[in-house]
């Protein structure tokens, strides 16, 4: 039988674990850390319980394609997909039905709901276009890049101005800051800055407004749940507590994994870790490194974890409070590489869809703030200032004392983020997106001069978040799938 190592129990390796034992192969995952999950996981303390990493769950169907029909977990749509607080005192509902949510817009600031459904209908066009040549496929195969309809579709994206901004694209349609603010937002989701990143990103409110966003029952470590479940029936194995030393390969192809002093063989090789990381220490390769560190990398984050004595009934299960200057705020990220002292707050209470997080009319507060990278900042004094500056808005938005509500709490920070998934500078997503032309400067899935030697997970193609990473793996398993065909 053919035989498959797996470096990283990821959202992308465990994808490509299922997807290359259901090919056939007998697969093995290697996990450095006690679990499976890696960003993806959840902790519990005193009757609470977190997610530590994802919050936002769409196309959940890319999971439910994964999974036997029993082993399917339940997710719902959320009827209001977030709560939004502006400075100036707006609230404002981002409901699930569109309509509805343009309504609300045009109620609170005055830009016409038409415009809303207008630009909604032109991100899912844009989605239509380019997902099938950017999300769903490899671009660096060109006989598979370069064909007719992809050639279509292209010009017809190209039409719709892909080169402006996002916030310029945002700026024209909408003319309202604060509008102009909650669709910028998006350029967040992996980890880019709207004031660089291309319009072409507004595809992301495509998936939130237009798809839907959705909560697993039970929260959204039963993703990983349910993935374990099904690679174990498919007869993966998993060692967790085991590092990978290095990747074996000679010049032109790879054999396999130096795991605990041993040399292990292996047919083809996934690689689910940060991709800096792999060139560092798995496969040490100066030149690609040099050229990754030249790079701007996507940001990171910092998390406060609170279990919270109250239940707030004005906040939802995803909340967003902005800060006054979006422009200074993203200035500070990717320029000054620090955390300005009006952050944009993002409050994620999962106990709010899901009670048994939290003890009774409790809540498990999930308090992020967008990071820059850890580049020898002084995170100490930056999570003191950061903590004094969310608590200070919190109060005065939500009108009310939230310092004396925390029952405990647990940080995460950019250093932390590095240390426990071992991605590079604590970056959430890898080299960040701000360029029309980031997409070409992610690493591929493969290499084309080492033969059996493939990359899963958001630091490579097409890029970070759930949907991404299981993208990636399909398209690995679909390489190796041409492969095994073409050999038979
Ligand atoms: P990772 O999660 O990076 O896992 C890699 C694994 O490899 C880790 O378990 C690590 O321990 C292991 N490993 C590393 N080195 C070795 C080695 N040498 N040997 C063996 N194992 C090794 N996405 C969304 O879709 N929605 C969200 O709302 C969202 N929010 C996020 C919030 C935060 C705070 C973070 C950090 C991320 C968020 N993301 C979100 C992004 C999403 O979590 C990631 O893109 C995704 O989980 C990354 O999966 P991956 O396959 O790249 O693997």
């Amino acid at each position: 039988k053919l035989k498959a190592g797996i470096i990283g129990a990821g959202i992308g390796g465990l994808a490509a674990a299922i997807r290359l034992a259901r090919l056939g192969y007998q697969v093995e995952v290697f996990e450095q850390s006690a679990r499976a999950g890696g960003k993806l996981n959840e902790f519990r303390q005193d009757g609470f319980r977190f997610d530590t990493g994802p919050s936002l769950f769409t196309l959940p169907h890319l999971l439910d394609e994964l999974l036997d029909e029993d082993l399917r977990f339940r997710y719902r749509k959320l009827d209001v997909v977030t709560q939004y607080f502006f400075d100036d005192g707006t609230r404002l509902s981002a409901f699930a039905d569109v309509e509805k949510f343009a309504t609300e817009v045009e109620q609170k600031t005055q830009v016409p709901a038409k415009r809303v459904l207008r630009y909604l209908k032109q991100a899912a066009q844009i989605y239509r276009l380019t997902a099938p040549i950017f999300i769903f496929n490899s671009i660096h195969r060109f006989r598979k890049l370069f064909t007719w309809p992809n050639l279509g579709r292209a010009l017809q994206a190209f039409r719709l101005k892909p080169l402006s901004t996002l916030h310029g694209l945002n700026q024209k349609t909408f003319g309202d800051p604060r509008i102009i603010q909650l669709f910028d937002r998006y350029a967040t989701y992996n980890g880019s800055n709207p004031y660089k990143t291309p319009g072409t990103l507004s595809v992301i409110s495509h998936l939130e407004h237009n798809l839907g966003a959705y909560f697993p029952a039970g929260g959204m470590y039963q993703i990983v749940e349910a993935l374990l479940a099904q690679a174990n029936r498919l007869g993966v194995r998993f060692f967790y507590h085991t590092p990978v030393e290095s990747v074996i390969a000679g010049k032109k192809s790879v054999s396999g994994l130096r795991v605990k002093g041993e040399n292990r063989s292996y047919n083809l090789v996934v690689s689910d870790v940060d991709i800096h990381h792999f060139y560092r220490t798995l496969l040490p390769d100066s030149r690609r490194l040099k050229k990754m560190e030249r790079t701007e990398r996507s940001s990171s984050a910092l998390i406060f974890y609170w279990g919270m004595k109250k239940r707030f009934p004005e906040l939802e299960l995803h909340n967003i409070f902005f800060s006054q200057d979006y422009r200074h705020e993203f200035s500070c990220l990717f320029e000054q590489k620090t955390i300005t002292n009006d952050p944009t707050v993002y409050v994620f209470i999962s106990s709010k869809e899901n009670l048994a997080d939290a003890p009774a009319d409790m809540g498990n507060w999930f308090v992020m703030v967008n990071a820059p990278e850890a580049a020898g900042q002084n995170w100490e004094k930056l999570r003191q200032r950061t903590r004094q500056n969310i608590l200070k808005k919190l109060q005065r938005i939500l009108n009310q004392e939230i310092e004396n509500q925390i029952l405990f709490e647990r940080i995460l920070d950019p250093v932390t983020i590095e240390e426990l998934t071992g991605s590079f500078q604590g970056a959430m997503y890898g080299p960040s997106s701000n360029s029309p032309f980031s997409a070409f400067n992610r690493h591929p899935n493969f290499r084309s001069d080492i033969a059996g030697l493939y990359f899963v997970g958001g630091t490579v193609h097409p890029g970070g978040g759930i949907p991404l990473c299981l993208s990636s793996a399909n398209i690995v398993a679909e390489i190796v799938e041409e492969q095994l065909t073409e050999k038979k």
